[in-house]
């Protein structure tokens, strides 16, 4: 076992006069997908505690529905099926799901039919609540500790779409694609078959890998017809487009829809779809013993989760360019193959293995400079009022029962500064950006004082060649951190003009940053003009770190325009 608190004691007490934050060698991970099948085995050998919520559907198809597909893979391998190169690797899913069995041998704990109800803590000591059913069936509370937690299911799960969705009675004749693959793994060869995809959205190369397989499996086993209905062949992934190939050759007929078909149950109890064939640009009817609505779309519980668990909706790149593909908002928090089911096996396994080495270095060598960076609250200053913990992006505030003030986790800080700008109290401060630290780079009357982004309008302005008089540029960590005390502060020094640049939404490092700042200028042009300042005088602007052009032009815009010489911080 690796005793990271002991190291973290060593790391930290040559700066810190304060508790060291608490950073537990343990990790909870919801979900059982084939991700997880990496992640688990590989947690347990650097010696991390680990414990597994297999999610319900998972729970109850023992190993889950991706376990399923791994089931399904080995079958139709075991049974002379070509294994598409797409679905294999040298840890091939059927291969992951086994360790993930077996890692409860070498240690991991399941708890099935787990609730995550709560999620509080921080990066290093989350405490999560969940509940789970006695014998009695009665719902049991279980608190749980983990340094991090992985969020490691649900990408494969049950698809959207029902055979309600088309007005047809629920019938045996129509399954999802997990149902299909239990279908295949019990023996059972369909008279006909259609399979439809790209209804609830454009699949993925998962999807289309297992769709393709199934076909060609049946139909060189005896399916008289089956017809898959798509709306683009997905061929782009290693071995795809042989498949498709030989799906074809085995018999499979590909249609192309256009997002509708309509569905219908025969008096023989047979699904008769309709839809248009967009290369024929005709209608085709045909009849099956069995329809497949294929689609993956994340589980429904998902965000419910997510929400639980104070992340946001879309985590890793897809979210935000900051994020690494496996981060979330919330530090310590990572998420698995939420890619809405586009990823390929080799894609997760990557993602597993990002998730175990950040894990790794997060419990185990939590840096000395994140701990001197952090934001830090004056407790004596703070009035509870909890602002900070509702408006930090990162999760990285808690409030402290003893102290009876806000506590903000060393580790999970981003240092944004987003809590330091909104803190009635003035109990905040990032060491790096004190007020004191600001205000000594005002200069007195300049024409314009530009607050800049470092994370855009920084680098922006730092390409920018021409120079232009009395512009004062000072650097903050985001434009979230601008502080009212510091305009004003600028405004009493005489500036004619103030500048606030930051990122565009959805592009900010830290999430909120500018709908915070834009929020906080409008208060405060308010307040500006009761004290006879034209608010006008105070904006806001958004830019990227390549557009040096357009920095250069919003200087000029609000300032000077005399070519000579712009301060940069730094400079
Ligand atoms: S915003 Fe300031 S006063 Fe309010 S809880 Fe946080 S630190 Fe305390
Ligand atoms: S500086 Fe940013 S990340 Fe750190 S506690 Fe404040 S709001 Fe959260």
């Amino acid at each position: 076992m690796i005793d990271t608190t002991e190291k973290f004691d060593a790391a930290a007490t040559a700066t810190q006069a304060k508790t060291p934050p608490v950073v537990r060698p343990s990790v909870l991970v919801i979900g059982a997908s084939i991700s997880a099948g990496r992640v688990v085995p590989a947690l347990l050998a650097r010696g991390l505690e680990v414990t597994v919520l297999p999610g319900q559907a998972e729970a109850k198809l023992a190993l889950g529905l991706s376990g399923s597909l791994g089931s399904f893979i080995e079958s139709i391998s075991t049974r002379g099926g070509d294994v598409p190169e797409s679905l294999r690797s040298p840890d091939s899913p059927a291969a992951l799901v086994k360790q993930l069995a077996a890692s409860q041998a070498s240690g991991a704990r399941f708890i099935s039919d787990a609730k995550v109800r709560r999620c509080t803590g921080q990066a290093g000591d989350f405490q999560v609540l969940i509940t789970r059913p006695d014998e009695a069936g009665q719902e049991q509370f279980e608190p749980i500790q983990a340094g991090a937690i992985i969020l490691a299911g649900d990408t494969f799960g049950p698809t959207s779409l029902g055979a309600e969705d088309f007005g047809v009675e629920p019938t045996r004749a129509i399954t999802n694609l997990p149902g299909l693959m239990l279908n295949i793994q019990k023996g059972y060869i369909p008279h006909s078959l259609a399979i439809v995809i790209d209804l609830a959205a454009e699949q993925g190369k998962l999807a289309s890998s297992v769709v393709f397989a199934a076909a060609r499996y049946l139909a060189r086993r005896g399916c008289r017809q089956i017809r898959v209905y798509c709306r683009n062949a997905r061929v782009a992934s290693a071995g795809l487009e042989t498949l498709y190939r030989s799906a074809r050759s085995a018999g499979v007929e590909f249609c192309r829809h256009d997002g509708k078909i309509s569905l219908a149950e025969t008096p023989a109890g047979l699904i008769e779809a309709t839809s248009l064939d967009c290369e024929l640009g005709e209608e085709i009817t045909g009849q099956f013993n069995l329809l497949v609505l294929a689609d993956l779309v994340r589980s429904t519980g998902q965000s419910e989760l997510f929400e639980t668990l104070a992340i946001r909706p879309q985590p890793g790149l897809a979210g935000n360019i900051w994020l690494g593909p496996v981060q979330t908002n919330r530090r310590g928090v990572f998420a698995l193959a939420v890619d809405g089911c586009d990823g390929e096996f080799y894609a997760w396994r990557d993602q597993a293995d990002l998730a175990v080495h950040e894990i790794s270095q997060l419990l185990t060598c939590p840096t000395r400079e994140a701990i001197d960076e952090a934001a830090k609250v004056d407790s004596e200053k703070c009035v509870s009022c909890l602002t900070c913990l509702r408006l930090c992006p990162h999760g990285a505030i808690r409030f402290d029962e003893k102290e009876q003030a806000a506590d903000i986790s060393q580790i999970a800080c981003q240092q944004c500064g987003i809590c330091v700008a909104e803190c009635p109290a003035q109990a905040i401060d990032l060491p790096q950006y004190t007020d004191e630290k600001i205000q000594s780079q005002l200069a007195q009357a300049p024409a314009l004082t530009v607050f800049a982004c470092e994370n855009s309008a920084i680098p922006a302005g730092q390409q920018n060649e021409s120079k232009d008089v009395g512009v004062e540029i000072i650097s903050v960590p985001c434009a979230g951190k601008v502080d009212p005390r510091n305009i004003l502060k600028a405004f009493e020094q005489g500036t004619g003009q103030v500048l606030v640049l930051g990122c565009n939404p959805g592009s900010c490092k830290y999430f909120d940053g500018p709908d915070r700042a834009k929020n906080r200028l409008t208060r405060l042009r308010e307040m500006l003009s009761k004290v006879g300042i034209d608010p006008s005088a105070l904006q806001y602007e958004a830019l990227t770190a390549n557009e040096t052009e357009r920095f250069a032009q919003l200087v000029k815009e609000n300032g000077t325009m005399t070519n000579d010489e712009t301060r940069m911080p730094n400079q």
